[in-house]
């Protein structure tokens, strides 16, 4: 872990439009070239510097499928993972938002939270900006996605719950994406975002900096990008240990002004650091839960072949 020093980037930080940063890592999770830093008047952390739309434009168009998932169509695991993780977000909101309402998935992958939403009674659709699984998602799924950027989007104030699932980070301003979202949705309209929690105990140091996550986020800065957007929190799913964080918002008026607390980024540095590398590599649970994982691993292969077979033939035209 690289000690922290001040940052010269000149860059203001999406969240609190402040300038200061820490710099708390210089490498990604495969120890290439990547710096993270910490806002000081706000606790986010993100890239510096943040690349620009083309930058990211050119990466998810010849990188990212390759460099983070290692494949250009969907495998069976990985399929089988995206329905039951679409199942599991069903079953967690479907108390908490309206009977049978028109849910959008902005960022909507494979398309397995749609299609799940809409054998479940919703009118379900989505947007996905990459096309590299469109095949699966129209001809063996039908699920209703369509490759449209999320900015190209009208304001129209239409729909009663939009999904952000693990899209969050990804955005180069994630303030911008959430205000073109909340001109998506009717008045008091829900917003469900899931992402990665920076300040997990677990699962953080195999996940952490990565170039495609721009930003990483706690549960208090992700509360604080979204209401600065516009949006309050009406149910949190998860807790502070938890490798994700999962949270029901509501679409409010956008404040005038948001206070942050000098403190944060002092809460941010401490969850991040809790656990350093070296320790948290010799954490006897963490061993447990990596056999456990690799030994699930061959077993789930079998199990994901027969799993979308099955699927498939529900889904055939
Ligand atoms: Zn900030």
């Amino acid at each position: 872990m690289t000690q922290a020093v001040p940052s010269t980037v000149d860059q203001s930080c999406d969240l609190c439009g402040g300038s200061n940063f820490e710099t708390i890592s210089e490498f990604d999770r495969h120890h290439k070239p990547l710096k993270t830093g910490l806002c000081q008047g706000c606790g986010l952390l993100m890239h510096l510097p943040i690349p620009s739309e083309a930058e990211i434009s050119a990466y998810y168009a010849n990188d990212y499928r390759h460099d983070y998932h290692g494949e250009n169509k969907p495998s069976v695991r990985r399929i089988m993972r995206a329905w039951n993780n679409g199942q599991r977000i069903v079953a967690q909101i479907k108390d908490h938002i309206p009977v049978n309402c028109q849910v959008f998935e902005v960022g909507a992958g494979i398309g397995c939270t749609v299609k799940s939403f809409e054998t479940s009674g919703f009118n379900a659709s989505g947007i996905e900006p990459n096309t590299d699984f469109n095949n699966y998602t129209h001809d063996i799924l039908h699920a209703n996605v369509e490759n449209i950027n999320l900015y190209d989007l009208a304001a129209n104030h239409s729909r009663d719950v939009v999904l952000l699932i693990h899209v969050i980070e990804h955005f180069v301003s994630p303030k911008r994406a959430l205000k073109q979202m909340r001109g998506l949705l009717k008045d008091d309209a829900l917003l469900y975002i899931e992402c990665p929690n920076i300040g997990a105990p677990f699962a953080t140091f195999d996940r952490m900096f990565h170039f495609a996550h721009i930003y990483n986020f706690t549960h208090n800065t992700l509360v604080s990008m979204a209401q600065s957007a516009g949006f309050e929190a009406v149910k949190t799913f998860t807790d502070a240990a938890n490798p994700d964080i999962q949270i029901l918002f509501k679409k409010v008026a956008i404040p005038p002004h948001l206070d942050f607390d000098a403190q944060e980024a002092a809460r941010s540095y401490g969850a991040i650091f809790r656990y350093n590398w070296f320790s948290y590599n010799l954490r006897v649970d963490y061993l447990l839960r990596r056999i456990i994982k690799l030994s699930a691993y061959a077993k789930e292969y079998a199990q994901a072949t027969r799993f979308v077979k099955t699927l498939e033939e529900k889904f055939k035209a």
